[in-house]
């Protein structure tokens, strides 16, 4: 039985992810596509050398891919490299990385990969660099906040990669990374009109009502294959209104219960959100 503590947060992480299981995760994800939502399913869990875990991660996404044929989920999978094995190695990560495209294949379905902290980019992008050429249902994800980011994206791009632009939710040195809020802000908008330039598919990742409408400012004169993805349980405002305007919009679902650290995201990125705790706690 968890303790106190953890039945408080998890009531208030419960709005972020989907529940402990795969089961959880289909059933929150039937939900968000009868609200006309497309899904990024993603199964918490990082960092980890651990064999018999990476193991685990890695038939778990193969499960849920066959469980979302099954169930005839519209949507896709988002994965960390670290959970599938970077943080033991390159080696071991792009076999696992091709188990499961070769499976999403089959199924004629996509698969997104997350950015992780500075550590893991270089290495992330270079398996993505190697694997894009035979198997295009690929997408990675590039954060706005890193300086290298723009370097990156035009390469990607040049490459016909297909990506997904976000601001970047690890904290990164001043060397690595913008640290101002309007730096952050300047560059994502700058990234973002280069993937509306000459960008194949991409996705706008961001729940920032300012960059959502650029973002809308840009689509009007160009006709591009893009999505727009937000998170479970932010900014649920918002997706109807992409939605009727026509813009196809993924929600990206998390579950496992490797709840706890990506909540403190979550958490940390909006002050607001302590008052929810403190309100879970009272009421
Ligand atoms: C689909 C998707 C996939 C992502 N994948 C990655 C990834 O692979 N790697 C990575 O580093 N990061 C990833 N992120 C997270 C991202 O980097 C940001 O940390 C996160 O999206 C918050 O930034 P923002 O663009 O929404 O802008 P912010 O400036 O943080 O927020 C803009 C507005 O959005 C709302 N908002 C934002 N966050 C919250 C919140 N927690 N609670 C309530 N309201 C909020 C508020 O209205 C806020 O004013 C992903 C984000 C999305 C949407």
């Amino acid at each position: 039985m968890p303790g106190l503590t953890e039945r408080l947060l998890y009531r208030v992480a419960k709005r972020w992810i989907a529940g402990y299981s795969l089961e959880d995760a289909i059933r929150v994800a039937h939900d968000s596509n009868d609200r006309q939502l497309r899904v990024i399913l993603n199964r918490l869990g990082e960092h980890t050398p651990d064999q018999k875990l990476i193991q685990g991660y890695t038939e778990e996404y193969l499960k849920l891919l066959d469980r979302m044929q099954t169930e005839k989920i519209n949507g896709t999978i988002s994965l960390k490299p670290s959970q599938i094995g970077l943080a033991a190695s390159p080696a071991l990560y792009e076999g696992n990385l091709l188990r499961i495209i070769e499976r999403a294949e089959t199924y004629d379905e996509f698969v997104w990969i997350d950015m992780e902290n500075s550590p893991y980019t270089t290495a992330t992008l270079k398996a993505y660099r190697e694997i894009l050429p035979s198997h295009r249902q690929l997408g990675v994800c590039l954060q706005a906040n890193m300086k290298r980011t723009e370097t990156d994206l035009k390469d990607l791009i040049s490459g016909g990669g297909i990506i997904r632009l976000v601001k970047g939710a690890y904290p990164e040195s001043a060397e690595l990374a913008y640290k101002k809020r309007s730096e952050v802000d300047a560059n994502y908008l700058k990234l973002m009109t280069l993937l509306f330039e000459g960008g194949g598919r991409f996705a706008i990742g961001t729940h920032d009502a300012r960059l959502i409408d650029k973002a809308r400012n840009l689509a009007k004169d160009r006709k591009r294959d893009f999505e727009f993805q937000l998170l479970k349980g932010i900014r649920d405002d918002i997706k109807p209104a992409l939605i009727e305007e026509g813009y196809r919009v993924s929600e990206y679902i998390p579950y496992g219960p490797e709840w706890y650290n990506y909540s403190k995201r979550r958490m940390r990125e909006r002050k607001r959100n302590i008052l929810l705790l403190l309100r879970s706690i009272t009421g």
